[in-house]
């Protein structure tokens, strides 16, 4: 299978240290091995989605100097791809798996949902959808149509299954999806969910390697589970480990500019940025500490991506800032 990787940006807001890290090792890889690096624009949460943020990752990516190779169909070459663009796919999609049984219609109200979950509190047991309107009949059905209520698709999650990932960083991983509960693939809008987008676009843009944040580890067996409904080829999957600050809790505003735009205003080198981001939980195993775009593209590999959590150290970054 051909190495293909994708960036895969929700453009909700400025675009932090950790995507830059992601979108470097993407790319890193794709280049790596000669493969193909396609940027995906998860615009699906409507309400916080910007044109402005995307544009302004678009930028940063073209100011550090990774540049990506697919473009989309409509807008001219070399555009990212937009989920909301594609809500005919997933659509089809989403038939498939209630024509097949593996999903199905979901009436269930907030409150009722509210309910349900305070109930599993009170008993101590792990809050999920119990399933409710797994088995409505076609007169049930109609019956809460009638009633004006609009329906979320479920997905039917198979009971007794456990999902092993052999994760290119993390190693082996092992869920049971007995907690997981049926969970929701197309809202009641008709917009699908990121579990639901990232499934369909990941096998139809035919992604070899899903290399991302650690922060979706969790999400992993939800979309593995959708690519076995459908009957497709699972990608292997790295996730990288969290940036932490010096202090060892999570990377925030305290330990430094988080935004790449703060950087680029400030006046750092893009070289010296993406020598500093590719050191952020990759090591090439010597002493040497400053390496051009094309040296990391020479040493990049996961094997050498640490399972443990990066430290970001400004210091260092300046330094760097200074060898170029
Ligand atoms: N859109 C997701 C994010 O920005 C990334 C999803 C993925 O890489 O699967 O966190």
């Amino acid at each position: 299978m051909p190495v293909r990787v994708r960036f895969a940006p929700s453009p909700t807001g400025p675009f932090h240290i950790g995507g830059a890290r992601s979108a470097l090792f993407n790319w890193l890889f794709a280049r790596h091995y000669g493969g193909a690096l396609i940027v995906r624009i998860e615009d699906t949460d409507l309400e916080r989605s910007t044109r402005e943020s995307e544009e302004n990752i678009l930028n940063a990516l073209r100011w550090l100097g990774l540049d990506w190779d697919e473009g989309i169909q409509v807008g001219g070459p070399n555009e990212p791809y937009r989920q909301t663009e594609r809500l005919d796919l997933y659509r089809r999609y989403a038939d498939t798996l209630l024509e097949s049984g593996q999903a199905y219609r979901c009436y269930c109200t907030e409150e009722e949902l509210a309910a349900e979950r305070e109930e599993l509190l009170e008993k101590g047991e792990m809050v999920r959808y119990m399933g409710r309107c797994r088995n409505l009949t076609p007169q049930a059905r109609a019956a809460l149509e009638a009633a004006g209520r609009k329906p979320v698709i479920r997905f039917r999650v198979p009971e007794n299954h456990v999902i092993q990932v052999n994760d290119l960083v993390r190693g082996e991983v092992s869920f049971d999806c007995s907690g997981i509960g049926d969970f929701i693939i197309v809202k009641s809008d008709g917009i699908p969910t990121y579990n639901f987008a990232v499934v369909i676009d990941d096998h139809t843009m035919g992604i070899s390697h899903v290399i991302r944040a650690e922060e979706h580890l969790s999400n992993t067996p939800r979309q593995i589970l959708i690519f076995e409904a459908l009957g497709w080829q699972i990608p292997e999957f790295a996730h990288v480990s969290l940036i932490l600050g010096q202090d060892r809790s999570k990377m925030s505003k305290r330990h430094g500019a988080t935004a790449i735009e703060q950087y680029q205003a400030k006046g750092y080198l893009p070289e010296a940025l993406v020598n500093f981001l590719a050191l952020l939980g990759w090591s090439p195993g010597g002493e040497e500490e400053v390496f051009s775009l094309e040296q990391l593209v020479e040493h990049f590999s996961l094997e050498r991506v640490s399972k443990s959590p990066a430290v970001f150290d400004l210091d260092k970054l300046n330094w760097l800032n200074g060898h170029y």
